[in-house]
């Protein structure tokens, strides 16, 4: 049997793309995963103390695509959730996003949504033009904010100070004037109610579809019959790194389990300046689960293990193009019946 599609990668993008193959083309796939489990990044599991967790790190889902909430309702339930994060700066707990409440909070001023904005104002720096993260920030709420909350994260996210990354990396923060604590603020925002590897488990339950787990497209490749290909894996790597590696930052994970109901006052708490994980996680928050424990997650932010970010500066960008359009031509020009692979990151 020929398959119609090989597909690399069983998260998001594979098995959305597998799920509509086989259901609106009637195509037959299989999925290669070189992991142990469906679901990517976003995989979910219990634990040994039967607790839910995200094992790649907290995953929420927003959107304000009615089409994409509307396309994974079939596959979940939802629990409605709105993110919420505090940052531990000076000793004090504060929401971020800035807003209102975190510089009141902060100072100790009781300013209102106007006041504010001139407050941001006075101490915002002019800048002719933005290129780096440094610049976006400081140009938005000035130094002192800049190095409160920015700085020294940015640096341990990304191994680098925020004047060498692009402006991308920090202009997603919003900065707010009034009390919207909410992290995200995208109309559609919910957790899948059974957690996403149930939502992926619906999605690829369909005839059509074959998953192969612990299979690396790579050793598999020439012994596997298929028309089409879809890869989602790293770019660089399909093109065997012709034009060099596209530099990743890593994560490295530490769990742990607490004996109490709840350990965090949030789901979310920061730390930008202290310790050297960045953010700690309270998963029972987002799933809602009821448990006499705990889970925490503890992040480190690291250059070697599974390529989650990409860093984002000029030349790495160049070199991304350089990618692109080799999976460009392999697009327009396919390549007569044999391996026709594209992208999807
Ligand atoms: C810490 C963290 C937190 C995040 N939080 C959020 C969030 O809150 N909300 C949100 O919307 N997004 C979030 N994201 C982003 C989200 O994880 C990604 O957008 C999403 O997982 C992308 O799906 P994908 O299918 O493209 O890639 P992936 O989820 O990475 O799936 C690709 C799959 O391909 C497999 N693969 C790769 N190479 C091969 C090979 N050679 N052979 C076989 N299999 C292979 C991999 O093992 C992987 O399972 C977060 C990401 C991280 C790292």
């Amino acid at each position: 049997m020929i398959f119609d599609y090989l597909v690399v990668g069983a998260g998001l993008a594979g098995s959305v793309l597998a799920e509509r193959l086989a259901s609106q083309r009637n195509k037959k796939i299989l999925i290669v995963e070189k992991r142990t489990h469906i679901g990517g990044n976003a995989y979910d599991h219990y634990n040994n103390d039967g607790i839910l967790v995200h094992k790649y790190g907290p995953h929420i889902f927003h959107t304000n695509s009615l089409q994409v909430f509307e396309y994974l309702s079939q596959f979940t339930e939802w629990r409605p959730y709105q993110h919420r994060v505090l940052a531990n700066v000076d000793g004090q707990l504060v929401p971020i996003p800035i807003n209102l409440d975190t510089i009141n909070t902060l100072y100790g001023m009781n300013l209102n949504s106007f006041q504010l904005e001139q407050f941001f104002a006075s101490v915002a720096e002019r800048k002719e033009c933005i290129r780096t993260s440094e610049d976006i920030v400081v140009s938005k709420v000035g130094r002192e904010l800049y190095e409160k909350f920015f700085r020294n994260y940015t640096r341990k996210q990304w191994g680098l100070d925020p004047s060498e990354l692009d402006a991308t990396v920090t202009a997603r923060v919003p900065t707010r004037t009034n009390q919207d604590h909410r992290y995200f603020t995208d109309k559609y925002q919910a957790m899948p109610l059974y957690g996403y590897t149930q939502m992926f488990e619906k999605m690829l339950r369909h005839e059509n579809i074959n998953v192969m787990l612990n299979t690396d497209y790579y050793e598999v490749e020439r012994s596997i019959p298929y028309r089409e290909m879809i890869y989602t894996g790293p770019i660089d790597e399909y093109f065997d790194f012709r034009f060099g590696r596209l530099p990743y930052r890593s994560l490295e994970f530490e769990f742990k389990t607490v004996n109490t109901p709840v350990a965090l006052p949030a789901p979310v708490v920061n730390y930008p300046n202290d310790y050297e994980y960045t953010r700690v996680t309270e998963f029972k928050y987002l799933t809602g689960q009821e448990h006499a424990k705990t889970s925490l997650m503890y992040e480190y932010p690291c250059g070697v293990g599974d390529p989650y970010y990409p860093v984002p500066r000029p030349e790495n960008s160049e070199r991304y193009k350089k990618y692109k359009a080799c999976d460009l031509q392999i697009l327009q020009h396919g390549s007569g019946g044999s391996a026709s692979p594209y992208g999807v990151q």
